[in-house]
Parts: structure tokens; sequence; C-alpha cells
């Protein structure tokens, strides 16, 4: 099977392949490690991997770590543990600033054929003289340095003796161009910071328009797959590759060609590395792997499978106009996932005691009790105890119900899945009068049967007190109210959901404790669970809950 569907980027590659312009498809993942990775990362990591393997090619995982302020270890060794937990292996592990010598020796070329120029004006008159979308853009009185002159600040600039801001290395291409982009773009600048791989050797720092086309050129990238706001920056792409081809060691061809598609923008979150590290630097979420974050390791630890989201990356495609995915497709294929994957058990999340007066103190059964529903073809069963007190969901009764209430009512009945018919006779209330417990009786006939006078309408969930495990339950929704956090240029942080996280104590059946503690679990009738990583023991469960098993909401 393809891992990644039909697409204008694989029509573009088999064309490729059909005219003979590549022997081999090489595409890379190109993350700068100034964040953890998030589910649109994922989308790319899946297109570019994807690829590779479909066409028997190879993806390099590039780090383009040409920042020195924000970039660090730590965030590469976690992106690293994503894309292997995603399911991918990299041909090879690159780093942009292994390619920094070679890439001071092409701007080099570059100057030496007149093609780039050092400038020193400040980031403001820059601005001033290029112009705008209407007028041209002006030369800078240093655009016609000469070329030794040139060379010389250029090396000076690399030797440090220039404080930061001082000059910078541009591109010499077209000042009236109606490409911005194009107008003399910057290669180089000055930045005296230690480089978490470098240290101290370099001073001067490429700019992503100069490194990245030329690491894929390095590498021998073919398809350099980006996201459309890079759109006008492919000219710069091709003016570099077109004027250093066969240069500095560069081959003549074949040459890589960048395309651009559409970055995923989702629901109720918000997707970008700068946000997200608000988010964490801000006390909103835990950390980077919060179960409410949308980035890959948020969801590792909510329970979610790289199953789902390579699943989720290709329900969504690859197009060339951004729009915004709406959260439930992505939900929908966690539900898919965990379907056929979760065993059905029995939890309890606001427990309402239930004490059955008819069945003795002194008794305990253990019921045959099946995982699976019948639409899931597989089998298993486990034992499920019952004894005479138990525990409801405390929505599960209600006193006053509204019609159509098919649950426990004041001398109602219902059936207890996997078990008896109950009915409640009697509501015990606390001083303050809240219900604290109901005492029911059981029909001793109705296991696997209905009661004689015809079946009853409702089943719930239940547990049994003596032998349930109490379990803390973290129930996460939606990070944010608000489709678009961002939307009217608002603090995103405004529109965060005070409900994202509610915890209560519960209890879970005791067939949980002989599974492994990976085990993803569908407690009936509340959602997806599976044991939090981090906080869980056996001496102190921990549950997350996955995603709910529909979405209860309108929109
Ligand atoms: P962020 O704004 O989150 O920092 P970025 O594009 O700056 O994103 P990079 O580390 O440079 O992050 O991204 C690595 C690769 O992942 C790039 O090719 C980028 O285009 C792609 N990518 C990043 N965000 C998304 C997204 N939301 N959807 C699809 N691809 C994305
Ligand atoms: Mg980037
Ligand atoms: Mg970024």
């Amino acid at each position: 099977h393809r891992h990644v569907s039909p697409n204008f980027i694989t029509e573009i590659i088999d064309e490729d392949l059909r005219q003979g312009r590549y022997k081999k498809i090489v595409t890379r993942f190109p993350p700068e490690p100034n964040g953890y990775l998030h589910i649109g990362h994922a989308k790319s990591i899946c297109l570019n991997f994807g690829i590779a393997l479909d066409y028997g090619g190879e993806c390099n995982l590039r780090f383009d770590d040409t920042n020195p302020e924000t970039e660090n270890e730590e965030y590469v060794e976690a992106i690293k543990r994503d894309v292997e937990w995603l399911g991918f292996k990299w041909a090879k592990e690159c780093y942009a600033s292994d390619y920094f010598e070679k890439l001071y020796e092409c701007a080099v070329e570059l100057i030496k054929a007149g093609k780039a120029y050092v400038d020193s004006l400040s980031e403001e008159e820059m601005r001033a003289y290029r112009g705008t979308v209407d007028t041209p853009g002006r030369p800078s009185p240093y655009r016609d340095r000469s070329v030794e002159e040139n060379l010389e600040l250029f090396e000076r600039m690399r030797r440090g003796e220039f404080p930061n801001g001082a000059h910078v290395l541009r591109a010499k291409i077209d000042l009236a161009s109606p490409n911005m982009k194009l107008r003399d773009p910057v290669l180089y600048r000055i930045v005296h910071a230690p480089h978490y791989r470098t240290g101290d050797r370099w001073c001067i720092y490429p700019m992503y328009d100069f490194a990245h086309p030329l690491s894929d050129f390095i590498e021998g990238v073919t398809h350099s797959l980006c996201t459309l706001e890079f759109e006008n920056n492919r000219a710069i792409y091709d003016w570099l590759v077109e004027n250093l081809k066969g240069k500095c060691g560069l081959p003549q061809s074949p040459r890589p060609h960048q395309y651009e598609f559409a970055r995923l923008n989702m629901d109720y979150t918000v997707l970008s590395k700068r946000k997200l590290i608000r988010l964490v630097e801000g006390g909103y979420v835990q950390g980077w792997d919060d179960p409410r974050m949308p980035t890959i390791s948020g969801l590792r630890r909510r329970g979610v499978t790289p199953e789902a989201i390579r699943d989720f990356a290709n329900r969504i495609g690859v197009a060339k106009a951004n729009s915004r995915v709406d959260i439930r497709i992505f939900e929908a294929a966690i539900r898919d996932d965990l379907n056929h994957r979760a065993p059905r058990v029995l939890a309890v999340l606001r427990p309402l005691k239930v004490v059955i007066t008819n069945y003795p103190e002194d008794q305990e059964e253990w019921l045959e009790a099946p995982y699976w529903p019948h639409d899931v073809p597989k089998e298993g069963t486990r034992k499920l105890p019952f004894s005479r007190e138990l525990f409801i969901e405390r929505d599960d009764f209600m006193e006053d119900p509204p019609k159509g209430f098919r649950r426990l009512t004041p001398g109602g009945r219902v059936r207890l899945r996997h078990a008896y018919v109950i009915r409640c006779d009697e509501v015990v209330k606390n001083a303050r009068g809240e219900v604290v417990e109901l005492r029911c009786t059981y029909d001793p006939d109705t296991l696997g049967k209905n009661p004689a006078d015809g079946p009853v309408k409702g089943t719930i969930h239940w547990v049994s007190a003596r032998h349930a495990i109490r379990a803390e339950m973290r129930l996460y929704d939606r990070l944010f109210t608000v489709p678009n956090p961002e939307e009217g240029g608002e603090d995103f942080t405004r529109h965060i959901n005070p409900d994202s996280l509610v915890v209560v104590e519960g209890y879970v059946e005791p067939s949980v404790r002989h599974d492994p503690p990976d085990t993803r679990y569908q407690f009936e009738r509340l959602g997806y669970f599976w044991q939090d990583p981090a906080d869980s023991s056996p001496e102190r469960l921990v549950f997350n809950r996955i995603v709910t098993l529909r979405d209860a909401r309108t929109k």
C-alpha cells in the first residue's frame, strides 16, 4: 500500500521519474531545533518520509540550526524521539551547522562573481531602501563595493571584528523585482552568540534563504517540500542553485526543486512553536508534553497512537491552498484507531454508592464479561466481580428524571452491564439533602436474560466497591474555547479553556491490574483512557482520557 495518497506533489514526482530527471527521490524533513514538534510537523513528516518509502528513495532528518540564540540539544533529542515514535527512519541525520564552512565558501564564490556584497546599512535603513510593492527599491550606497573590499569585509565579519548588526552580506539580485524577496536578500548576519554545536567557532550565521537551498543541494535532495509561506522564497532558492551549480563541489545536476504545500492549521489549538513556547513558559500547561498540547510528545502522553496520527495526515491530504482543519477530523481518526485496539472495561468517574440489599454481605461472584463489542472482530473475556456494594455513575441516577431518561430513578429499574437488573427501592440523603446512597434489590434471574415481565430500557456501567481500584482520572478537553484563538490578532492566551483539565477520583474494575501498563481501554460509555506514562504507578493509578466516545457538541 502507499503511505501517501496521490496529490499534486506525487504527480510532479511521477512526471519527473517519467522524464528521467532523477534516478532516486530524496526528501528531507528540516526542523529548526527551537522547540518541540507539533501535529503540523507530523503532516510534513508523513509527507516527506512517506514519499521516500513509496518511491524507494531516502528522507533525511536535517536540523536547520542556523539561529544560535534559540536552538539547543534538548530540542534535537526531542525531535529525534518524536520522528522515531511516529514510525519513520531517516537515511541520514544532518545538520545545517555541519555545512557552515561549505556555505561560507559558497558565499565567497558569489562575492567573487560580483553577485553578493557587504552592506553596512542599519536594518531600518535597509527596509526603507528596499521600497514597497508599488515602488522599486533604491540601491544601498554600499552596493557597488569592489569584490576585493567585499571579500575583505566578509572575512573580517567572520573573524569577529564587528558587532552585531554592523554589516550583512546580501545577494545582488534585483531591486525592482515585484517579488520583494528578490530585492537583494540578506544571506549572512553577525550574531555573537555561542551555537549549541559549533560553539564559538562562528559569529556570522547564514540566513534560512541561503542555508536551506544549499543544504538541500549538498545532500542531493531532489524534492524540497515546504509550506506555502515560502512560495516567494522559491525565486531565491532557484537563483542560488543556478548560480552555484557546478561550483564549490556542488554538482551540475541533478538540482533540487522547492514545492510548497498548505500548512496544517487546526481548530481549537495553535500550531507554532513560538506560541507553544508561550503556553509552556507562561505556565498555562505543565510542559511540552502536557496531554492538552498539540505537540507530538503531548499527544503521545495523552495516549494517541502513531497510527492514528499517520491516518489523520492521510485523511487531510496535501493541497495547495491553506485552510483550517476541523479538529473533529483528528478526533475521529483517534477514535477509529482506538475502537479496534482498546478492550472495553468498566470504570466509574463520579461514584454513587449502591447497596444491593438482597445480596448477602459475605458473598461475591465473578462474572464472565467479553472485552469486545460484536462489531470488533476480536475475542477475549475477563472476570468481573459482583458483590453487595457497588458504585454507579452519579449521572446515571436522577430523582426527578426528565421524560425519556432511561437510567435509574426511584422505583425504577436498570440493567447493570454484563450483570443483573436492579431496582431502586430507597434513596438515602445526607443532612444537606444530597443523595449519598441508593438501596436497591437485584433480580437473580436476569443474568444474560430479560426479567420475566420484559426487557428494561437502560444499561449502565458500574464497579464492585470492594474490588474496584481507586484511580485519578484526568479528563482533558480542548485547550481553547474558540475555534480560532488568534482571530482578530487577539492574544490567544485569553481564550484558554479553564476546564481543559478536570481531575476526578474514580474507580476502575480490578482486571486492569493484569494488563500491560500501556494498555489503552474504552471505559464503557465514558471514553478512551490509558494510564499516564509519567505519573501512574501500581500504587497509584492515574488515567488520562484520550478522547471521548463521540462529540457531544454540535460544533
Ligand atoms: P513553527 O512556526 O511551528 O516554528 P516552523 O515552520 O518554523 O514552524 P520548522 O521547524 O522550521 O518549524 O519546520 C520544519 C518543517 O515542518 C518545515 O518544512 C515546515 O514547513 C514544516 N511545518 C511546520 N509547521 C507546519 C504545519 N503547521 N503544517 C505543515 N508543515 C509544517
Ligand atoms: Mg522554519
Ligand atoms: Mg520557526
